[in-house]
């Protein structure tokens, strides 16, 4: 049996499904990874811009690149790999999406039950109190202030050193202990601790699905890797 025909099977005799994706299943609607080429603004590394320290630095610089990048996820559209996830909800009793990525193309291609472990570049919170809005600017004008406290507001995302939400992560690690499979898709499962999730399927003895262009730590451990596009191979696993 071929690894799309496994892959499949597992999927269709599961009642309760989570999937784990990253940057790399918005690549094919022109939104650049952070490790892949396109993935630099002007002369700078993501990891030098996505930092708490970068903000209090130089917020003017933070938000104006967070502003370009809302500019062009804005221009993207979902592809047929956001589709066949979208696809997959609809037909499982129990699902969850679990994302890092911060673009919102999964709930624009029609999923529902997400958890964005890495927050959303469409929401602008204090940085001091807990006030936040949906912020669709694409155009930068300064750095937003906070109307109850006058603080400045901060791209609702997580940085590189910050903890994920608490609450949020909690309902991803609940949901897949309590899955019979996890998809992973277009994520190289090098952050932490969101890659944590693969090893807490495993240990639950879930099979484990990978769709992804480039191996990672974990092709030798899943229970089948599929290497390739996540547009062309989702739709495919799904069907
Ligand atoms: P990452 O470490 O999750 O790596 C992306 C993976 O996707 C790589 O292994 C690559 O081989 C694979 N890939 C690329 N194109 C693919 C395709 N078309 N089909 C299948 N696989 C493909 O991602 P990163 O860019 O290093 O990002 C690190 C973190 O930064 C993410 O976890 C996310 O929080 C954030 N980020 C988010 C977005 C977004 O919201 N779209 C974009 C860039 C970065
Ligand atoms: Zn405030």
């Amino acid at each position: 049996m071929s690894g799309i025909d496994r892959a499949r099977e597992i999927l269709a005799a599961a009642d309760r499904v989570s999937v784990l994706t990253g940057a790399g299943i918005s690549a094919e609607s022109g939104i650049p990874t952070f490790r892949g080429a396109g993935g630099l603004w002007r002369n700078f590394r993501p990891e030098e811009l996505a930092t708490p320290e970068a903000f209090a630095r130089d917020p003017e610089l933070v938000w104006e690149w967070y502003v370009w990048r809302r500019g062009r996820i804005g221009e993207a559209q979902p592809n047929a790999g956001h589709r066949a996830i979208a696809e997959l909800e609809r037909r499982a009793p129990v699902f969850t999406l679990i994302t890092q990525n911060v673009d919102g193309l999964h709930d624009r291609a029609g999923s529902r039950n997400i958890r964005k472990v890495h927050g959303d570049i469409w929401i602008s919170r204090c940085s001091r109190c807990a006030y936040q809005r949906r912020d669709t600017a694409t155009v930068f004008t300064g750095v937003p202030v906070c109307p109850e406290c006058s603080a400045p507001l901060r791209p609702g995302v997580v940085w590189f050193g910050e903890s994920l939400p608490r609450a949020v992560w909690d309902d991803a690690e609940r949901a897949v202990h309590g899955s019979q499979v996890l998809l992973i898709a277009g994520t190289s499962a090098q952050v932490y601790p969101a890659a944590g999730l693969i090893d807490l399927a495993r240990s639950a003895g879930s099979s484990t699905i990978e769709v992804n262009l480039d191996g990672t730590a974990y092709s030798g451990a899943v229970t089948v890797s599929l290497r390739g596009l996540c547009g062309e191979l989702l739709p495919q696993i799904v069907a």
